[in-house]
């Protein structure tokens, strides 16, 4: 049984990069540095597939030309999905340019709250590394961290702080609906505390907790449904700390006003570091979410949502919901580009669709055509980018004769629309 060492994740955007693989067959066994997701992830293995053209096994390089037909007679094109790397993405750029498509991450809701934030009201930020060599004192709002990156609590919460930032166990309080780990009395590193209110009034929590660091008075009546005590023991730490972190993940509040709590969370911030130093941070960006809203930011100046006009890239956050307009036919062609999309399945639109997923991603509805594409990190390597948006993950190939990467055929596609695919430049 071969042994891989250091083995890079692409499974969430954590990006651990010490797992050790052992190969059965064609799937893999995490066997140190494993979580829930990873464990799923290694252990795919899947036969080469047929590409297929309405359910009909088809070759390549017939499935691409339909593709290249289907795409060609839309109007609206949108690209969802994009659960891929730096060139997959780069790719479906290319290929949305050249024929005036619209994109949307499948977490597009999630990432558009912080990038809201922080047009809005600015943003400070800090890294996965500063929060575990420096922060003594972290806020998770609406995360428990561990529900949206599974090795959180172990690699940055737990994990020793540099020596020089002190030796004590780290303060984290948890605030929002979700619970402690189970383990939580008996952890030695992090002394956790929970803060117990619903995801809806997460922005009121937040609005208090900054009153109680102002030293303003609250009416008694918007605390009601607030843990005041507790946010009041919270505030009191608040001035011992030498560095602080707040810590988020995911779309906090479903219902799109996710943005108006994270600039509530950045105006804290903002006030925090009048005397302190703090930062934020978003523990999301899985699914290659983070991977996308960099890739489109370099190549565009928007980090999503976007659609293309005559070559020009418009950013439009609040209209460019994939799910909406496909469910109310604003869109009259779905092109779904997977690769790490998880437990995401596409979407079975009343439109003509083109589906790029591994084989075993389970699909609602044939597309017209579908296009069996690899899993970045395993049938062949690339790039992904941490949640921190600060490191960029080199992925390695871990097997041979998996299906081809995502970029490849979106390249041919294009090639067959007369545009110029990235990967021939
Ligand atoms: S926490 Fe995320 S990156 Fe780390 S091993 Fe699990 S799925 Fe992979």
């Amino acid at each position: 049984m071969s042994s891989l060492q250091n083995v890079p994740c692409p499974f969430c955007g954590l990006g651990c990069d010490d797992l050790m693989l052992h190969a059965r067959g064609a799937a893999f066994t995490v066997v140190s540095g494993a979580c829930p997701r990873s464990l799923a992830g290694f252990a795919r293995a899947f036969d080469k597939p047929d590409a297929r053209v309405r359910g009909q096994p088809a070759s390549t390089a017939s499935a691409l030309a339909e593709a290249v037909t289907v795409l060609g007679g839309a109007r609206q094109p949108i690209f969802t999905g994009l659960a891929t790397d730096v060139a997959g993405v780069r790719s479906v750029l290319a290929l949305a340019r050249q024929c005036d498509g619209m994109l949307d991450h499948l977490h597009g809701a999630g990432g558009l709250q912080g990038v809201l934030a922080l047009q809005s009201s600015g943003g400070m930020t800090t890294t996965l590394a500063e929060v575990r060599n420096r922060a003594d004192l972290v806020i998770l709002v609406g995360s428990s961290g561990e529900d949206v990156a599974p090795r959180f609590r172990e690699r940055v919460l737990s994990h020793p702080r540099h020596e020089h930032a002190g030796t004590s166990p780290r303060r984290v309080f948890v605030l929002g609906p979700q619970g402690l780990p189970a383990d939580a009395d008996s952890d030695p590193a992090v002394e956790w505390r929970h803060l117990a209110c619903t995801a809806a009034d997460l922005p009121y929590a937040v609005g208090a907790l900054r009153c109680l660091v102002d030293g303003r008075s609250l009416d008694p009546r918007a605390g009601e449904n607030l843990p005041m005590d507790g946010l009041g023991a919270l505030a009191a730490r608040i001035p011992e700390a030498s560095y602080g972190a707040i810590v988020w993940g995911g779309e906090l509040i479903p219902g799109g006003h996710g943005d108006l709590l994270l600039e509530a969370i950045q105006t804290l911030l903002q006030d925090l570091n009048a005397e302190s130093r703090w930062g934020g941070l978003a523990i999301g960006g899985g699914e290659g979410g983070a991977t996308m809203e960099e890739a489109c930011t370099w190549n565009t100046g928007y980090a999503g949502r976007i659609r293309f006009r005559s070559g020009e890239a418009i950013y439009e956050p609040r209209l460019l919901d994939a799910a909406r307009m496909l469910e109310r036919g604003e869109a009259d062609c779905m092109v779904w580009v997977g690769g790490l999309e998880g437990d995401h399945s596409p979407p079975a639109p009343d439109v003509p669709s083109i589906v790029l997923a591994p084989p075993d991603v389970p699909l609602g509805r044939e597309p017209e055509v579908y296009l069996p594409v690899g899993i970045p990190g395993i049938d062949h390597s690339g790039t992904g980018v941490r949640c921190d948006h600060v490191v960029s993950l080199p992925l390695r190939q871990l097997r041979k004769d998996g299906p081809p990467p995502a970029s490849q055929m979106l390249d041919r596609i294009n090639e067959g629309l007369g545009g110029r695919g990235v990967s021939a430049c």
